[in-house]
Order: structure tokens, then sequence, then C-alpha cells
């Protein structure tokens, strides 16, 4: 099977391990895509879901790791391909210096992407009927795996263990959104002026577009690399079903500041995130990725991954065919408009874990 089918299939399906233990700590609860464990398959390393309920009945099974580290994987009892799990990061071991243990402020994505939530508090989170349905920034920090507000002098103080002991290449700082105006965009400026003070690291800031495009500027002048607004769904009606609060922002604000940031980050370091499997046709995301595109934008669209303890805890993962039906063309769409994830500096584009979307870019080159 091509890598990139059986990196989509593993990521539809999940997994279930036969030993939980092999690896890097999994990811439970928290902001964005959760319950995965990383893996490395063929030299890429993604996120895969082991924590969700379709996992416990995947037909894929991940074996022990060997003396060597390496895990063969079986599809219904038949050997089809290996893997390696990245170890537990060394920054995971320190506190910082006002007692607060490193893996509390921010933690180790894919292989080498250091990830943080500044604020895992949202104005979105406050009752359901206005939260984000796929969302679970609130369960990690109820369960007192992470803190609320990460200060700037903690965020400095863990990248740069992150990058002396663990080698981190990149950084995504996100963002609950705290209020409708800056949306979270001051909050990450201080954040990333402290940690580019302390260390070399290229950033990208993730948040809802703020009020007024002058934070684009801010924030680039800040040390913010890359910035993701991140759309989630493309068309109305599921944006209203899926996530009833965020979608009080139009469309069109999101395309306006696509339009304002893009000639301050750069063409292609400007990104979304659109989570597949929720509703919208691969019509509707591959027409909305084609206007992103002509604009400079990366669409990094994601395989919709049900969490548990969410409103949509039960609704179906995409099936692998549903992807390949939107990856393979979005794949030769960026190559066309020489939009690549490798140019990315930083941030989830750039990291591809969530997604078979660079293994395809990368097979279609190869072809
Ligand atoms: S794609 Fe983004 S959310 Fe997924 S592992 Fe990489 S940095 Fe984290």
């Amino acid at each position: 099977m091509p890598t990139e089918r059986l990196i989509n299939a593993l990521q539809s399906y999940g997994v279930r391990l036969a030993d939980s233990r092999a690896g890097a700590p999994s990811r439970r609860g928290g902001a964005g895509p959760s319950d995965h464990k990383a893996m490395t398959i063929a030299g890429r390393t993604v996120m895969v879901p082991v924590h969700t309920e379709a996992a416990f009945d995947s037909p894929f099974l991940v074996r022990r790791p060997d003396a060597d580290g390496v895990s063969v994987i079986e599809h219904d009892g038949v050997v089809i391909g290996q893997a390696t799990f990245p170890g537990r990061p060394r920054f995971y071991a320190l506190s910082t210096f006002d007692g607060v243990p490193y893996s509390k402020i921010a933690v180790l994505h894919g292989r080498d992407v250091l990830a943080t939530t500044v604020l895992q508090t949202c104005i979105r989170y406050q009752n359901r009927a206005k939260t984000c349905q796929f969302c679970s920034i609130g369960q990690s920090l109820a369960a007192g795996r992470t803190v609320a507000h990460k200060t700037p002098e903690q965020l400095a103080e863990v990248a740069r263990a992150a990058v002396l002991l663990d080698g981190v290449k990149h950084m995504v700082m996100t963002t609950g959104t705290p209020n409708a105006t800056d949306r979270g965009a001051a909050v990450l400026c201080e954040s990333a002026f402290a940690v580019k003070a302390a260390v070399d690291l290229p950033i990208q800031a993730q948040c809802e577009p703020p009020d007024d495009d002058r934070w684009f500027e801010r924030m680039k002048a800040s040390g913010i690399d890359a910035l993701g607004m991140h759309l989630e769904a493309v068309t109305p009606e599921v944006r209203a079903r899926i996530m009833p609060g965020k979608a009080s922002v139009p469309l069109e604000r999101y395309y306006a500041a696509f339009e304002a940031a893009v000639p301050i980050f750069g063409r292609g370091q400007v990104s979304t995130y659109i989570l597949a499997g929720l509703g919208d046709a691969p019509e509707a995301i591959l027409e909305m990725a084609g206007r992103l595109v002509g604009m400079g934008v990366y669409p990094f669209v994601v395989p919709f991954v049900p969490i548990s303890g969410t409103p949509l805890e039960s609704h179906p993962a995409p099936g692998p065919d549903f992807m390949h039906a939107i990856l393979k063309p979005l794949a030769d769409m960026l190559a066309q408009a020489n939009l690549r994830s490798a140019d990315i500096k930083a941030g989830c584009g750039r990291c591809g874990a969530c997604s078979a979307l660079s293994t395809y870019e990368r097979a279609g080159v190869a072809a």
C-alpha cells in the first residue's frame, strides 16, 4: 500500500496498541485534534487516533516494539508495515522556576514541534450551545494536565529547554478566544515576543480573525513567522451546526483577514485548518481550497477525529476513500500553485502530522 494511503487509513480507523506505553505520552483532550499518539511510518511522523471509540475496534493493530524500538503494523492479522515512536521528550522532566511542570506549559507534537495553548479558556466554551462541537479545550484543564494561562516567562523558559534538550524545530501557539475584539492576538504577541527573546525558534500563531487588521503587523513585529486562522468547516450550514459560536464570524471576515495577512506574513505562510468529515462534501472543501490557494493561503485539510467527552464523540470519522477524494486533488492543486508544506516556516501545515496531505504532496512530486 502506498505510504500516503496507509497513513490515510490509519488516521481514519485509528489503531489498537498492543503496548500503550510505547513512545511519547499520547494527547488526551486540549485544543484542536486530540486522543492521538505520534508514530513514525516510512520517515513520516503522524498523529494516529488511539483513544477514540473507532480506534478500539480498528482493524489495525500496532504490536509491542522490539528491542530496536520497531513495531509491526497488522491489518486483520496480516503484517502491512512498521512504525517507530518518538520518545518521551527530555524537557518533560523539568519544571519552571515557579514550580509548574514544563509539560503543563507546552507539549511535543509530531516529532519536532513544541505546541502550547496560551489561554486554555474560550468565550465559546462557556455553554454547549455555543461551543465548537469537536473541541475539548476545557478537558485537559479540568483534568489538571495544563494551566489556564501560560505566562510569557513560562513559555520562553520551556521553549528554550525544548530547543536545547530535544531539538524542536518550530512552535505552534494557539489560544482559546478570550474576547470578541483582538480574539487572542494580543496575548499571542506578548508570548511570541518573550519566546523569540529567549531562543531562535520559528513560531506559528493561531487565532480567530481579530477585529482590526493592524494586529497582523503587530503579530509579525512580535516575532510570529506564520499565522493560522482556522475555518474548520467551509459551508454556512455545517459551520452553524458544528460551531454555532464561531460561525458568528462570517466567512467574508475570514476572506478579508486572509487578504490582509498574506502580504504581511508572505505567500504560503498564512494557513487555515479544515476538518473533513463533519458534513462538508469533498467538492465544497476543494472549492474552498481553490479559493484559498488563489489568495496564497495554505489549506491544511485534516480528517475529523471524534474526541471522547465532546458532543461529537460518536460522530463517525471520515473514511479513507473520502479523504483520498480530497487530499489527492488538493495535493495536485498545491503543486500547481507552488505552495508547499515544506516551505511553511512554522505550524501545523509544516508539521503535517494530523493529515496525510503532506505525504500526498511528496508522492505527487516523486511521481
Ligand atoms: S499538525 Fe498541528 S495539531 Fe497536528 S501534531 Fe502537528 S502541530 Fe500538532
